[in-house]
């Protein structure tokens, strides 16, 4: 090795290691965020071997929660957030009141102080955003009314933690006697809501025109490089400046960006652009948590633990559940919110760390909010699956629906055909669709308008690549399976598990190279059509026409 390369070691390593754990998640069938995990557990220094740089890790994983958001926020309008504030602001305040309640008690229980028992409580409160909508996107829930409570549920809770974190450091010196004086208290109080207030004015008010306005721009420029660049300064450089200017954390930053960028037609497009970096930094946050996690609190304090994890899967989900049911929503609602918020993640990674830090947390109760985190972020899968069942992965359109109980999709007739890819190409098809079988679309976006499912055309929202999808679009019963996507590697993936699935379909394939076409023939497309050549043939028909 030439030189010391940390920043590449602890990458390269969490990637890898993620990747292979992941695949072997995959073959078990549990969850490759289990898998993830336990790559951060491998290359954490509790485990012997290489051990990656922990303080790296914890940086690198900001990056995936910062993009994380700002996906939410493209797809979350203002709109939303306030259609859900009623029960979003009481929901997630009483269920802060109830969990640090819980946690102070246990706290006291195990002989802390009180303040140490507050702290303890509050990082028990706050769920992780990456886990939650992990859980959320897994099932195409996000848009979804029960979604948007969740993730607005969830944006109260890090507000009130950006406001706890600010407070630390003075109750803090409180304790330890360092500062006396209960008005200054009160005076970071204020500032501090004041900062929060002014960053959400200043993006509400000039964010709102500059940001997407300068996007504009940049995409009539008509570089993808440029493009891309843009949208990810936008989404970094909003989340860095926020941190930095206004003391608001990262992920809410992030989330603003995204929300005001998802006013603009652009969104989509931002949204696909920063698809793969998300993804790559979504799996190093959980790598990087499995990193903290010491397996020998699990030996050393058996019963806290037991008690800090029933704190957090069943204190939190009972006072979720309760609340959403008061509020007079479904029992589907409740148990959907309350089993997105029985984890807990990034904010109580770093409360916990600034309790230690300043001396009011006693290092036990660091490592058990660390191995609660890692209990109740693998058991969240199982949790989810037990309150509102299996992935369902089909969603209403509109997607703003009221929250209604999940929708019966027609099912489609006999010898149907199924489009995959709902872009410029896949609508005309649609539109130009006049026959009497019935059209099954399935695309991956959720666009937010004219899918009104009618006649003889039902929707899907999903990735086609994935079998279970085409299994939801009965490709058993279909006779004809349109592949109108851009990527030919992708449609050839489709191609090979639809054969696999219906030997007999006919296939018809969107492509736009030869080399393209080969391989999609190769997979078993029966027809591929390739745009280049036939937009060559028109020009030279229009040549020779008279
Ligand atoms: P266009 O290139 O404008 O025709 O758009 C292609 C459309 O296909 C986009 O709306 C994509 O979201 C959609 N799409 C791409 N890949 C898939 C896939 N694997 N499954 C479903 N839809 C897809």
């Amino acid at each position: 090795m030439p030189h010391h390369t940390p920043l590449i070691a602890t990458i390269v390593a969490a990637l890898v290691v993620a990747f292979v754990m992941g695949a072997l998640a995959h073959r078990l069938r549990v969850s490759p965020v289990a898998g993830y995990l336990f790559a951060g557990v491998i290359i954490g220094p509790f485990t012997p071997g290489f051990v990656a740089d922990a303080e790296l890790a914890i940086e690198l994983a900001e990056i995936g929660v910062i993009l994380l958001m700002f996906g939410v926020g493209l797809h979350f309008s203002l709109k939303d957030l306030l259609s859900v504030r009623r029960i979003a602001v009481p929901g997630a305040l009483a269920q802060i009141a109830g969990a640090t309640a819980l946690g102070l008690g246990l706290a006291l229980l195990l002989g802390w102080s009180v303040v140490a028992g507050l702290v303890f409580g509050l990082a028990l409160s706050v769920a992780s955003t990456v886990v939650l909508l992990r859980a959320l996107q897994a099932r195409d829930a996000v848009k979804t009314e029960r979604g948007k409570i969740a993730v607005g549920w969830l944006i109260v809770e890090d507000l009130a933690m950006v406001l706890a974190l600010v407070m630390l450091p003075v109750v803090a010196d409180l304790v330890n006697g360092t500062v006396t004086d209960r008005g200054a208290v009160l005076c970071l109080l204020l500032v501090t809501i004041f900062k929060v207030a002014g960053f959400i004015a200043l993006m509400l008010i000039v964010g709102k025109r500059v940001i997407p306005a300068g996007l504009h721009w940049v995409a009539h420029t008509g570089s993808r490089e440029l493009f891309r660049l843009a949208v990810l300064s936008i989404a970094l450089g909003v989340a860095f400046g926020a941190a930095a200017l206004f003391d608001v954390s990262f992920a809410l930053g992030a989330f603003f960006a995204g929300m005001i960028l998802g006013e603009s037609q652009l969104s989509r497009r931002a949204a696909e652009e920063t698809l793969p970096l998300r993804d790559a930094f979504a799996v190093l946050f959980f790598v990087s948590v499995g990193m903290l996690f010491d397996p020998a609190v699990v030996v050393e304090q058996p019963w806290p633990l037991v008690a800090t994890v029933a704190i957090i899967i069943f204190g939190k989900s009972l006072i979720a559940f309760l609340i959403v049911r008061a509020f007079g929503h479904p029992n589907e609602t409740a148990l959907t919110v309350s089993a997105s918020l029985a984890q807990i993640g990034e904010f109580s990674f770093i409360l916990a760390g600034l309790g230690t830090g300043l001396g009011i947390l006693p290092p036990e109760a660091r490592d058990l909010i660390l191995a609660g985190a890692i209990l109740s972020i693998l058991a969240n899968p199982f949790i989810f699956s037990l309150a509102v069942g299996r992935a369902p992965k089909r969603s209403a359109f509109p997607t703003s629906a009221p929250a209604a109980p999940s929708p019966t999709p027609s099912t489609p007739a006999e010898g149907h055909t199924i489009l995959v890819g709902f872009g410029r190409v896949g609508r005309l098809v649609a539109a130009a669709h006049k026959g009497s079988d019935k059209l099954v679309v399935i695309e991956a976006q959720s666009g937010p308008t004219q899918r009104d499912g009618s006649g003889n055309l039902s929707f899907i929202e999903g990735n086609a690549a994935d079998p279970a999808v085409l299994e939801q679009a009965e490709i058993g019963r279909a006779s004809r399976l349109l592949l109108a996507i851009p990527g030919g590697f992708e449609a050839g993936a489709i191609a090979q598990s639809a054969r696999a699935l219906k030997p007999s379909i006919q296939i018809i394939a969107r492509a736009h190279s030869d080399d393209d076409v080969a391989y999609l023939e190769r997979v078993g497309a029966d027809h591929v059509i390739m745009g280049e050549r036939e937009i060559a043939a028109r020009m030279v028909s229009l040549l020779k026409a008279p």
